[in-house]
Formats: C-alpha cells, sequence, structure tokens
C-alpha cells in the first residue's frame, strides 16, 4: 500500500515534521509541550479551529503519513519511516481528524479495493476530516458471526436498493460514507453471498439513531435501511466478494485498535501509562508500585509485538491475523490500566459529570475529555475494549486457527445456503 519513499534519515523526517510544526501549530504551543506548561496548551488548543486544522493538517499529509501523496492527503512514506513523524506528533500532542474509522479503516480498505475513480473522490476529504465514515457490519442478529448477517441489497438496474439493520455503528450520526455489508445472494452458503459497498449515509433511506453508553456519550447508534440506495460501482470487490474485502476492513481494525496504528491516543482519552506514571511517581505503597512496574512491563511488550507485526508490514504484506495478538493484549491491558489509574486516585477519580465527545464534534471543536473526568471517563469506556473491533473470544479462536494452525472450529452452518440455516426472527 505504502509506496517506499527515497531514503531520508529518521532525523530529515522528525526535523520536517517539527518545521511544518513550528510553521502551522498556534505560537508557544511547542515552547508550552517542551516547558510541560499543560495550561497554557490547553487555552491554546481551545481557541484553535479544529475543522480548519484538520484540513490543514491532512492536506500536508501529516494524518496519513503512509497513504500515496497522489490522492491529495499522505506522504507516501513507508509505515517503518512513519514512525519517525508520529513520534513527533505525539510529543507535541498534536490534535488528530476525529475520523478513526475512515483513517484506520475505509481509507485503506478504499486503496486495497477500489477503484482509481473512488480513490481520487474519497481519500483526501477523509484525511482531512470533512468527511467522517463508520462501519456498518455487526447486526442485531450478527455480531462475533458477522457473515450471517441479514441486511439484503438488491440490484435495481446501475444501483443496488438497500433494507435492513445494523447496530453498534460507531460515529454514523456524524458520517457522509458508510462500510456496508449486505447480503446480496441468500442462495450460497453464508460468506460467499455477501457484497461491500461505499454507502452515502445522507440519502433518505439511512435513519440514524443514537445509543447512550455508560460514559454518558453516544458513539454508536443503530442503523435502519429502507429503500436506500447505492451505486453499483460503488461496490468494492466484484459481487459476491464482500467476506473477502470485510476482512481487509477487520485486519486493519485489529491493528488500529491493537495501538499501532498511527492515531493519537487523545482522540480517545483515558489515562496514558506516562500520565498515570507522571501522576503518581512518588508513590510508596510497595503494591501500587508493582502494578505500576507491571504495566510498564506489559505497555514494552504489546509495543515490541506491533513493532514486530509493522517489520512485516514495511515488507509490503497487507495486516494479517497477527494483528489479534496486540489487539487482544491491548484490549485486556487496558482494561487493568483504566482500573489502576482509578484505584490510584482514590474517590475522587469517580467524582465526574459525563461526556459527550459526539457533541463536542458536531459544535466544530476537537474532542478532549477533560483532565478531571479523565480517569472516570478511561475506566468506563475501557469496558468496550474487549468487545468491540471482535470479542477477546474470538480474538483466541483466530490466533488458534490462523496463527497457531489448530482445528476449526466446527460451525455447522458454513456450508448451508444462508437461507436453509436456522435462525429466530
Ligand atoms: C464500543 C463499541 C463500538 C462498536 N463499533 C462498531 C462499529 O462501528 N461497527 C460495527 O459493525 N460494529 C461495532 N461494534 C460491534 C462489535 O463488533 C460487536 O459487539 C462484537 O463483534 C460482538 O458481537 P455481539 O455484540 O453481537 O456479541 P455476540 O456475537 O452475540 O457474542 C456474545 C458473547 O458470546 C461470545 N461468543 C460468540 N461467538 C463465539 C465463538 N464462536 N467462540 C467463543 N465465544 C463466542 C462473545 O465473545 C461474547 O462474549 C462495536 C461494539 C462496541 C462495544
Amino acid at each position: 500500500m505504502a509506496v517506499e519513499s527515497p531514503a531520508r534519515s529518521a532525523e530529515d523526517l522528525r526535523d520536517m515534521t517539527r518545521r511544518w510544526l513550528a510553521e502551522h501549530l498556534p505560537a508557544g504551543w511547542m515552547e508550552a509541550i517542551d516547558a510541560g506548561d499543560v495550561a497554557t496548551v490547553g487555552s491554546l488548543r481551545s481557541g484553535m479551529d479544529y475543522a480548519e486544522w484538520c484540513v490543514r493538517f491532512g492536506e500536508a499529509g501529516y494524518a496519513t503519513p503512509t497513504w500515496p501523496a497522489e490522492y491529495g492527503a499522505g506522504l507516501s512514506l513507508s509505515p517503518g519511516d512513519a514512525r519517525f513523524v508520529n513520534e513527533v506528533l505525539n510529543h507535541y500532542k498534536v490534535p488528530r481528524p476525529y475520523n478513526i474509522i475512515g483513517i484506520g479503516m475505509g481509507g485503506p480498505t478504499v486503496m486495497a479495493w477500489g477503484t482509481e475513480e473512488m480513490k481520487h473522490r474519497l481519500l483526501r476529504p477523509l484525511a482531512c476530516n470533512q468527511e467522517i465514515w463508520c462501519q456498518l457490519f455487526s447486526e442485531p442478529g450478527a455480531g462475533s458471526d458477522v457473515a450471517g448477517l441479514s441486511t439484503r441489497a438488491v440490484r435495481d438496474g446501475d444501483e443496488w436498493v438497500v433494507n435492513g439493520q445494523k447496530v453498534w455503528t460507531t460515529v454514523a450520526q456524524l458520517s457522509k460514507w458508510g462500510m456496508l455489508l449486505c447480503r446480496t445472494n441468500p442462495d450460497v452458503p453464508k460468506h460467499g453471498g455477501l457484497s461491500y459497498f461505499v454507502v452515502d449515509m445522507e440519502q433518505p433511506g439511512v435513519e440514524v439513531r443514537p445509543l447512550v453508553q455508560i460514559t454518558g456519550d453516544s458513539e454508536f447508534n443503530e442503523v435502519f435501511f429502507n429503500d436506500a440506495r447505492v451505486r453499483h460501482d460503488w461496490m468494492l470487490g466484484r459481487e459476491g466478494d464482500g467476506w473477502k474485502v470485510a476482512i481487509t476492513t477487520l485486519m486493519n481494525e485489529r491493528v488500529s485498535l491493537s495501538g499501532a496504528g498511527s492515531i493519537g491516543g487523545d482522540a480517545v482519552g483515558g489515562s496514558p501509562l506516562d500520565r498515570l506514571l507522571e501522576r503518581h511517581r512518588g508513590v510508596t505503597d510497595p503494591l501500587a508500585r508493582q502494578r505500576l512496574a507491571g504495566a510498564y512491563i506489559e505497555s514494552r511488550l504489546i509495543r515490541l509485538n506491533n513493532q514486530r507485526a509493522g517489520d512485516k508490514r514495511k515488507t509490503g504484506a497487507e495486516a494479517g491475523p497477527e494483528g489479534s495478538i496486540t489487539k487482544l493484549q491491548q484490549a485486556e491491558f487496558n482494561q487493568r490500566l483504566q482500573k489502576l489509574a482509578l484505584d490510584l486516585e482514590g474517590p475522587s477519580g469517580v467524582a465526574w459529570d459525563g461526556v459527550n465527545l459526539s457533541k463536542t464534534v458536531r459544535a466544530g471543536r476537537a474532542p478532549k475529555v477533560d483532565e478531571d473526568a479523565t480517569i472516570a471517563f478511561g475506566f468506563l469506556r475501557a469496558q468496550a475494549n474487549t468487545i468491540e473491533g471482535g470479542t477477546s473470544d474470538i480474538m483466541r479462536n483466530i490466533l488458534g486457527e490462523r496463527v497457531l494452525g489448530l482445528p476449526k472450529e466446527p460451525d455447522n452452518s458454513r456450508e448451508l445456503p444462508w437461507s436453509e440455516v436456522p435462525r429466530s426472527g
């Protein structure tokens, strides 16, 4: 996917990034970060025009450094080289686009399967946060077994007509485009009857209803399709190839959720390890010190595993099942980390007012959890980590079957035509 860049040293790439930031971030931002002056960064951040920043940042290629520059947003860097750019962006806590699903999954899927027309039309506004993307896979009757889904698309000339329901669709309420997996042939076994479309979410046949989560936020939604229409030539892959295309999306999702993606952690919130270590530097309780040291070691192990998977991708290989190792590790680690943050903070860690990140984004501001709310929010939000993007049980199945080579899980419905598989409802 990434075009190999002309040889540039790590220091050249770090310098290039620092120079761009010095020219474009509000005056005083970088100095405040280097001086540890959190208050000044906070006030500069709240004065920023987030939408305008995302366009500048995206068009300069920094939102998606591994994407080919020819599509209007990218630096054509290899994943290895992009690491040096991201190091600087992370250090300076640069606001990133909210379009996490688009950047982490939509863009890579369009690059792998889309036509040139789609790449030129879709990638730049995606990277610039002007068009948000969502993933329309899960349904009330199909989550872990997503290949069993029921949403139907029926061909009508140059278009397909879509009917059915999706659920848990993150940021659907903000989205222009959806990655839609639906059934185009019910008379063949479930995996072979699926097709994959890029669907316009802003059309009359698409109804989005937000769901309220434990954090108080409405990150995800129910989505109803009622005779919605999608162009035939916006099908990714061929008719019946939907499962193969979905695998590209899911592999990239696991990379994003494993902490290896290029998206800044501050888009999600929670208590990052370095902040926790800083906050409790002087702690004397031996058990607390042991838990902090354990968290540090675990985070380094995840980083090394991510590096190993990244090195494989550097050779040009697509994201593979090894993403499931760190998706599993990262999800369970983050839950332990957020629990540790809560335990160390004591009662003040749970005194908070709730957050509504999607409302903040709608108002044109960068999503950011207030410092006071971080600990409670991080703990509550982390409960989803072992479910979203495939549960930990499913990650273990994938690792058993596709990495360790163990026998496949028995599935009586795998060979039957989908229409003959017994189901409720
Ligand atoms: C915060 C959040 C955001 C999400 N965002 C999106 C999104 O944007 N788009 C989208 O399409 N989906 C999204 N999802 C849905 C997510 O992918 C599903 O919730 C997940 O795949 C599990 O499916 P399910 O909820 O239907 O649970 P089920 O599949 O019903 O599973 C129930 C339980 O059974 C276990 N189980 C099921 N099958 C097996 C098996 N074969 N072996 C062992 N155990 C098994 C599971 O591990 C789980 O514990 C999101 C979920 C969350 C929590």
